[in-house]
């Protein structure tokens, strides 16, 4: 079973090609919602994220305090580099897991969808990276659309991401998402049949 990471910049279209690719028949994980899970329900990083940020960080529900932790981290290198250090290596070891899991299940591909795959190091963990990439202005609109967020935003959530020539530069594969969805569709459909080891041996 290969193991393919999908990345790329916001409103690239990597939850579209990953929805495509769990469609064919791939086992898709997405990051942000292992790291939300995680959050939630690990006892240790919960007293970790508590001792670091403050038992307000989760409420008397028990329910993370998304809003707590972000004010805490928003603009402040220190304190979001903190948090990263608590999350990630769990986030990592948890992905490890969820790849020996698919392989268990005969999965026939493992997706791994991260918008900070490269900052974090997965592609080092992963056989390919295929990179999702789209003009600016089509992602800026894409984004416009799809969270109903004023262009200003979209655009300050890029200043922190890699340009796309840092993302392509470091790609196995690049998604090029300029066209319609049926063009999206015929690319992922492709990259899914190099992908998937004929397990039959013919
Ligand atoms: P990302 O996960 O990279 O931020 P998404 O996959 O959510 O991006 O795509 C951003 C938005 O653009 C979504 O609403 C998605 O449905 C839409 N979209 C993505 N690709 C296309 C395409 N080829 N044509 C039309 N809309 C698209």
């Amino acid at each position: 079973m290969n193991t393919l990471g999908v990345t790329g910049g916001i409103g690239s279209g990597k939850s579209a090609v990953c929805r495509i690719l769990g469609d064919l028949g791939a086992r898709v994980v997405y990051a942000d919602e292992v790291a939300k899970r995680l959050m939630h329900e690990d006892a240790d990083l919960r007293a970790d994220i508590i001792e670091a940020f403050g038992a307000e960080s989760y409420d008397e529900a028990g329910a993370l305090n998304r809003a707590h932790l972000a004010a805490r981290v928003f603009g402040d290198e220190v304190q979001l580099a903190r948090l990263n250090a608590l999350v990630h290596p769990r986030v990592r070891a948890e992905m490890l897991r969820l790849i020996d899991e698919a392989r268990a299940d005969a999965a026939p591909l493992l997706v791994y969808e991260a918008a900070l795959l490269f900052d974090v190091g997965a592609d080092q963990l992963l056989d390919a990276v295929a990179v999702v990439d789209a003009p600016v202005e089509t992602r800026i609109a894409r984004v416009m659309a799809r969270d109903g967020a004023p262009r200003e935003a979209v655009l300050a959530r890029m200043q922190h991401q890699f340009s796309s020539d840092e993302f392509r530069a470091r790609a196995d594969y690049v998604i090029e998402n300029d066209g319609n969805m049926d063009a999206l569709e015929a690319q992922v459909e492709a990259l899914y049949a190099a992908l998937v080891v004929d397990e039959s041996g013919r």
